[in-house]
């Protein structure tokens, strides 16, 4: 029997009182960090009898280590950087300088490359970067600045007074797969504290309690998302040159999905490559584990591979949807940064920029707020006002429609950005509408049985070993690693639907897009349909794909036991 984690009851559970607490360790939250840090040790020089502590500020990271779960293609844009440290350029881990970029269009067996690169493409000036080193290098600055850092907790819950949030608990450790206490059970620490920052990234597991309780989501576009699934490859020297950019459109992925990859060549050979694919295709059979081994099969990129070897492997999802997609950025004792907020750039695909400048701006909200004793709702809406007078503005509200022109296709897509460049980005609509991804998979008897045109990419990938792998290859090169005896954390709220009738509808689409084989469904005697499902919870890379495409909703994905997770080591 499945046992799911849940908050063990009735137990004490240390208390601390905090005056900020970040939820989350990457871009966004560290930058947080840093910034707020800053302004303190400012307004200290400046006023010695009225000094602020950092004593009490506090960053959760549920890795085991600062940048472990961070995984980007990654390009960084320097804006924020330029202004959260002047002069880091020259101490940061840096990969590459982009020197030349090429966008193309691929066939099955042929790419076209575009005589022009597409402006958004463009991307002369901005860095390739490992943002696991990025945000590992970040993290130190943070530590040095005197923020305490908690690395391997995971925020489990928000706490609440009435309509206030009044904190976070931290993940109960030692919990066995039964759900009961272990010899080294270590009850989760309630920090009470006048702020919570959510920094969790895409489709973080707190952020959705608070948009679930609050109703943040009404009266706004549906979050749509996509997942970018990577490897990291080590290629013969001459393959690529180092600060090259690569972008595709086009197959593996019909007209009907939305998606692309991207190259980035890196010092020492190092390939960075992946695709993205939409989490708003048709097919539930579709797997973007697959589309990627389709997509190194392609002669272009095969030949760039070719003698090559991949030495790591990822995935994570990210927002898509975009301005009118975001839900309110601050109330009552919170505020949501980064990828958590839907702060990304779905044009340029970029975000990393704009979730250290978000976490800047969040900080400096933070921070009035500290000085005035002021945590209410009217205080720290100002976070809004903030990015509303800031860049991040003036770049998101221009692609304010961009995915959303997609939601028919391509060619569609291709019309409606070019009407959205000459108007602004309002194209036909101030806002355009959508549909949240999950809805718009068809039932098993609406499509072709033999996959018609997208048959390539249905089902798992087999792979050869060299070239393309099976999930589980490739999972074994993401250094994934969990404590093998605690409770599911994939909670699946009713396996019935996924026994009976989701092997009818849907055929189990779980098994398909997650990218860690997480998801299997295995012969069992006494269900209707011969199989049932079963769960391996400890190859979760935790992408949250689960979490955002399950047709019916019964799936929520919580933190496990902190420390557990990917080791996306140099990715
Ligand atoms: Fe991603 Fe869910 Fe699979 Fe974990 S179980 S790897 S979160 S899809």
């Amino acid at each position: 029997m499945l046992i799911f984690r849940k908050p063990i009851e009735g137990i004490d559970r240390p208390q601390m009182e905090a005056d900020v607490v970040i939820v989350g360790g990457g871009p966004s939250g560290m930058a947080c960090a840093l910034r707020l840090s800053q302004l303190i040790d400012r307004h200290n020089q400046r006023h010695p009898d009225a000094q602020i502590s950092k004593e009490n500020i506090y960053l959760l990271e549920k890795a085991r280590e600062v940048g472990q779960h961070c995984l980007s293609g990654a390009l960084l844009d320097p804006r924020s950087m330029d202004e959260l440290l002047p002069g880091w350029r020259s101490e940061a881990p840096i990969e590459a300088e982009v020197t030349h970029e090429d966008v193309y269009f691929l066939t099955e067996k042929k790419e076209y490359r575009l005589p022009i690169t597409p402006p958004p493409l463009r991307d002369h000036g901005n860095f390739v970067i490992s943002i696991n080193r990025f945000v590992k290098w970040l993290g130190e600055k943070v530590e040095q600045a005197g923020i305490t850092v908690f690395t391997g907790f995971a925020g489990s819950e928000l706490l609440f007074n009435e309509n206030r949030v009044v904190g976070v608990r931290t993940d109960d450790k030692g919990v066995d797969k039964h759900n009961q206490q272990k010899s080294n059970f270590e009850p989760g620490y309630e920090l009470k504290s006048k702020i919570t920052i959510l920094a969790e990234g895409t489709r973080g597991s707190l952020t959705k309690q608070l948009v679930g309780r609050f109703n943040l989501d009404q009266h706004r576009n549906p979050q749509v998302y996509g997942v970018g699934v990577k490897e990291l490859w080590e290629v013969p020297s001459g393959r690529i040159r180092k600060g090259q950019v690569v972008y595709t459109m086009g197959w593996p992925l019909t007209t009907k999905e939305y998606g692309g990859s991207w190259i980035y060549g890196a010092k020492d050979n190092i390939v960075s490559m992946g695709f993205v694919t939409g989490l708003d295709y048709a097919d539930p059979r579709l797997d973007p584990h697959h589309v990627l081994q389709d997509f190194k099969q392609h002669p272009f990129i095969a030949h760039l591979l070719d003698g090559g070897k991949m030495i790591r492997y990822g995935a994570k999802s990210l927002p898509y949807g975009g301005w009118y997609s975001m839900p309110p950025l601050g109330g009552n004792g919170w505020m949501i940064v980064g990828d958590s907020a839907g702060f990304l750039n779905s044009q340029r695909l970029k975000g990393i920029h704009l979730a250290i400048k978000s976490g800047m701006l969040a900080a400096e909200t933070a921070f009035e707020a500290l000085l005035e004793n002021n945590f209410t709702d009217e205080k720290l809406k100002q976070f809004k006002d903030r990015v509303d007078a800031s860049w991040i503005r003036d770049e998101l509200y221009e692609v304010r429609n961009f995915h959303q022109g997609f939601e028919n296709g391509l060619v569609h897509g291709l019309l409606h950005t070019a009407l959205q460049q000459i108007t602004g980005g309002r194209g036909l609509h101030e806002v355009y509408t959508t549909h949240a991804g999950h809805r718009r998979l068809q039932h098993l008897n609406q499509l072709p049985e033999d996959g018609g045109k997208r048959a390539h990419m249905l089902g798992q990938a087999r792979g050869d070993g060299k070239l393309t792998f099976d999930k589980l290859t490739d999972l074994y090169h993401s250094g994934t690693r969990h404590e093998e005896d605690q409770p599911s954390h994939l909670v699946i709220h009713d396996t019935n639907i996924c026994n009976t009738r989701c092997v009818q509808e849907f055929g189990n689409p779980c098994q398909n897009f997650c990218p860690a084989n997480v998801y299997e469904m295995v012969e069992a005697a006494d269900v209707p349909h011969g199989r049932q499902i079963h769960l391996n919870p400890s190859n979760c890379v935790h992408c949250k794909t689960c979490d955002i495409m399950d047709p019916y909703e019964i799936i929520t994905w919580v933190p496990p036991e902190g420390g557990g997770g990917p080791n996306y080591d140099g990715m």
